[in-house]
């Protein structure tokens, strides 16, 4: 076993966007950073593969802030590469298009005059209710009914969600829903369709966004050659196929991580502070010696979803006109769609394009186990029912498993994190940042955000 000499360093565990954008800022204030990605390219979710001439996301990812400094780190950090892309995003049910997201003339009319007035007196009843009794919003489904009405959650939110999250609505916390469809309400959409609401009121309705002409990747590309290349390179490192399996502490200071290389070798890598944007269960399971048996069975009870990406390339210009398409239905096994070459032209050769289909799995079921062969197929046989493609226009596919995709916050989730943040709190140089190293429902922007903040900490700590 190696052992690495110099203790200077800051050691970052994991090479997605939160972990770079730490090595980012620690590196321009001149301190040295490694970075250990355990994939072999950097990016985590936001990477985007690239396969004989075609480029794709793991699911479209579109950049959005409200922060204009962070926009303006973006626009400095990408330059040229970034193209304004419209949004434009659909739900696909009962063979129909609806308006994502909701438009309520789209979304009631969609449905038929009678499911309308039904709709419209459940939710006229439902806000008598909540004007009458205290309401409390414990579940998804406490929250949609409360600010939809029952009906609209049956129609539009129950199997969508329960297909993303594999559980029932009601074992969902309404925590994540009250964050991701913030200012969502059936009164907002009226007044948006109406009166266009700005996008500041609404944020998920902004239809412009930024995107690199060559995939979302390219953000952390970009990071990383800005870290190894800072104050004349050298210094610097983002290692890729480089796994962190033990993190040796004492006395609530962490003192190195033992990290196994692409060859299998191991390395023991001695640090000042140590960032972590890897899973938190993870973590909790790699610190040597073990935590209290109490922090690990709640680490054990946090559970991920996740994803498993099947992309079939196309011999066509273009199928779709749209950025993204929400696919609810049970029966359809993928939840949603997206065409890169409506993101960017450069994500296909000339003349070809690519669909991405997005199946919402957990390690291991019926989908994670099925062989690539049998999702290429049963991804290319629902394209074709849906009436997108024929058979034999598929010129090309690939397959790719997505571990730990979302943090799954079950109610009681919060409880258990808190025990956790208790824990690692206790150590004098551990720094937990990013989407799954924090376990939050965090985008880019918050995960970006998090990292530079988690740098600054330390910066402004050891200054
Ligand atoms: C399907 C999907 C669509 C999304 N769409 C959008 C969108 O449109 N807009 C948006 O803003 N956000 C979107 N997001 C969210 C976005 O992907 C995340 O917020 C962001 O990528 C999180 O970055 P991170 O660095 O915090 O975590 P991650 O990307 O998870 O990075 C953690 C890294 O740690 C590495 N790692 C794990 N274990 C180890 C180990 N033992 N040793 C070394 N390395 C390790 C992983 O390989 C990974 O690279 C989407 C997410 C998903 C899943």
């Amino acid at each position: 076993m190696e052992e690495n000499k110099n203790t200077k360093e800051i050691i970052i565990l994991g090479g997605g966007l939160a972990g770079l954008s730490a090595g980012y800022v620690l590196t321009k204030a001149g301190i040295k950073v490694k970075v250990f990605e355990s994939d072999s390219v950097v990016g985590g979710l936001s990477k985007t593969i690239v396969h004989n001439g075609f480029r794709f996301d793991l699911g479209g990812h579109r950049f959005f802030t409200k922060d204009r400094g962070l926009n303006d780190f973006i626009k400095t950090l990408m330059g040229e590469e970034l193209i304004s892309v419209p949004r434009k995003s659909k739900i696909y049910m009962r063979n129909k298009y609806f308006d994502y997201p909701l438009k309520p003339l789209n979304a009631i009319f969609g449905l038929g005059i009678s499911t309308t007035i039904e709709i419209l007196l459940d939710y006229a009843a439902e806000k008598i209710k909540n004007l009458t009794r205290g309401h409390r919003n414990i579940s998804l489904e406490d929250w949609v009914v409360s600010n939809f009405g029952r009906k609209m959650f049956n129609i539009y939110f129950r199997e969508y969600s329960e297909k993303v999250w594999g559980i029932d609505c009601s074992m969902i916390s309404a925590e994540w829903v009250a964050q991701r469809i913030r200012g969502l309400s059936l009164a907002s959409a009226v007044k948006n369709a109406f009166f266009k609401l700005s996008a500041k009121d609404v944020p998920s309705l902004v239809d412009i966004f930024l995107y690199p002409q060559l995939g979302i990747g390219r953000i952390s590309d970009r990071l990383k050659e800005d870290i190894e290349s800072a104050s004349g390179g050298g210094d610097n490192s983002v290692l890729t196929g480089a796994r962190v399996e033990r993190i040796n502490h004492s006395d609530f200071k962490v003192e190195s991580v033992e990290v196994k290389g692409g060859r299998g070798d191991l390395s023991v890598m001695p640090g000042e502070e140590f960032i972590s944007s890897i899973p938190i269960t993870n973590l909790v399971n790699m610190l040597h010696p073990a935590p209290p048996e109490n922090i690990l069975t709640a680490a054990s009870q946090l559970r991920f979803r996740d994803l498993v990406i099947a992309a079939v390339m196309i011999n066509r210009k273009r199928v779709t006109d749209q950025t993204w398409i929400y696919i609810p239905e049970q029966k359809i096994p993928f939840g949603r769609l997206h065409e890169p070459t409506n993101w960017s032209e450069k994500m296909a050769p000339e003349g070809r394009t690519i669909l991405v289909a997005e199946f919402f799995s957990f390690k291991g079921d019926g989908i994670w186990s099925k062989s690539d062969e049998e999702l290429t197929a049963i991804t290319v046989e629902n394209l074709e029912n849906m009436g997108f493609i024929k058979k034999h226009e598929v010129i090309d596919s690939v397959v790719v498993r997505v571990p730990n995709a979302y943090p799954l916050f079950e109610v009681g989730y919060k409880g258990l994190c808190d025990k956790i943040y208790e824990y690692l709190g206790r150590f004098k140089n551990l720094h937990i940042t990013g989407r799954s190293g924090m376990f939050r429902y965090y985008n880019m922007d918050h995960a970006i955000e998090s990292g530079i903040k988690t740098a600054e900490n330390i910066i402004k700590v050891n200054r």
